[in-house]
């Protein structure tokens, strides 16, 4: 480096980045701000990130072990994670457009329906009857973005509800022209021995069916130029050992979603994956992972921590606008360093 002015900020973005994680510890409650703080005063025009090292940003392992019931509150984890309510800065990028998220009420899904609201466009979210509490923050986000937010709870394991489920958000929004799936079933066994056929078939339902359901009911209500994002995973080419079942039905998603591309370049709909890596959400500590892997989640990465939600968001942004024109049937990895194969 030889300009010194750039050396001093990058300093001072690192003093801050560690004085935030310092109080980010010590309060035991959040993954928030650190990036905003580090964004705030000497950020350059039209720059909401300064420079900043990946690998010192937001909390690395050792996480506290905290299980939670089936399907879990982003609310009560320790830390909480940053799905970028306070970072997240929008540019128009997605203005007038009308989105319907699944697992719209926390993890990648919440960081994409803030971004998505941020970037101009009308929101619709579906989640389970008993994560209300974390859908209204993101009502609450949404609705402080200046757009419309729509809240559809209900169980996407019934084909009838899948087809409810689409009609009323574009019946709300006034169309639909873009639809991201986050929603997932991950539970851990360490055993396949231990994997009940009930246990298999609702992942499967959950992971697979419910795409297949939701994406039908959708592609007659999208318009040419509308964006279908699905939400796949690294385990789809390195499936973790004690998520057999769930591995299998990222694989599919992420072949679904190639497949699926060349189908409907027709009707000028482009079709997407994101394979994210180890993020910290809601579905870890509620029955995803053990106690231990969440203790040490992100360790094993090139970054050697999780991402938060935000860190991704941008990547949802980018596959939803047109400024993607000339992507589909692509599987985007956002994962810390492991790799795509
Ligand atoms: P999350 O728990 O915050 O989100 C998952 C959401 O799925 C829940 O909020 C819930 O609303 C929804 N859901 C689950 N079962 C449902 C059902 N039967 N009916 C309706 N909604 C249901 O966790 P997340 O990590 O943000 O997960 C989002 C997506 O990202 C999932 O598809 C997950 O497989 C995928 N993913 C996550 C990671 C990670 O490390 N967190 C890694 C790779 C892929
Ligand atoms: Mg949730």
């Amino acid at each position: 480096m030889t300009d010194d002015s750039s050396n001093r900020n990058h300093d001072s973005s690192r003093r801050r980045l560690i004085q935030a994680a310092g109080v980010a510890a010590v309060a035991g409650a959040s993954a928030f701000s650190q990036r905003a703080s580090a964004a705030a005063p000497d950020a350059p025009d039209g720059t909401a990130i300064p420079l900043a090292d990946p690998k010192g940003l937001f909390p690395h392992p050792p996480f506290s072990a905290q299980p939670q019931p089936w399907p879990g509150l982003a609310s009560k984890m320790n830390l909480r994670p940053d799905h970028g309510e306070q970072s997240y800065r929008g540019n128009g990028r997605l203005a007038g457009r009308k989105a319907l998220i699944t697992g719209g009420d926390s993890g990648l899904g919440r960081a994409a329906a803030i971004a998505y609201a941020r970037e101009g466009a009308d929101v619709a979210i579906n989640y389970l009857p008993q994560e209300e509490s974390d859908a209204r923050e993101v009502q609450a986000l949404v609705q402080q973005a200046g757009r419309k937010f729509v809240g559809l709870p209900g169980d996407i394991r019934h084909e009838a509800f899948c087809r409810k489920l689409v009609s009323q958000a574009a019946a709300q929004l006034g169309g639909l022209d873009i639809f991201v799936n986050c929603a997932g079933r991950q539970h851990t066994h360490d055993d396949i021995l231990d994997v009940s056929t009930e246990d298999f078939d609702w992942t499967l339902k959950t992971n697979l069916y419910a795409l297949f359901w939701l994406t039908k009911a959708a592609i007659p209500h999208m318009p040419p130029g509308s964006s279908i994002i699905f939400t796949s995973s690294t385990n789809a080419y390195n499936p973790s050992t004690n998520i057999l079942d769930y591995s299998i039905t990222k694989a599919g998603i992420a072949n679904f979603a190639k497949g699926l591309a060349k189908q409907l370049v027709k009707r000028g709909i482009r079709v997407n994956a994101i394979a994210p890596g180890p993020f910290w959400t809601a579905l870890q500590v509620s029955g995803g992972q053990t106690m231990e892997n969440v203790e040490k989640l992100g360790a094993d990465v090139p970054m050697g921590r999780p991402g938060q939600p935000v860190e991704i968001a941008p990547v949802y942004v980018q596959l939803a606008s047109t400024e993607s024109s000339y992507m589909t049937g692509q599987v985007v990895g956002v994962n810390g360093g492991v790799g795509l194969p």
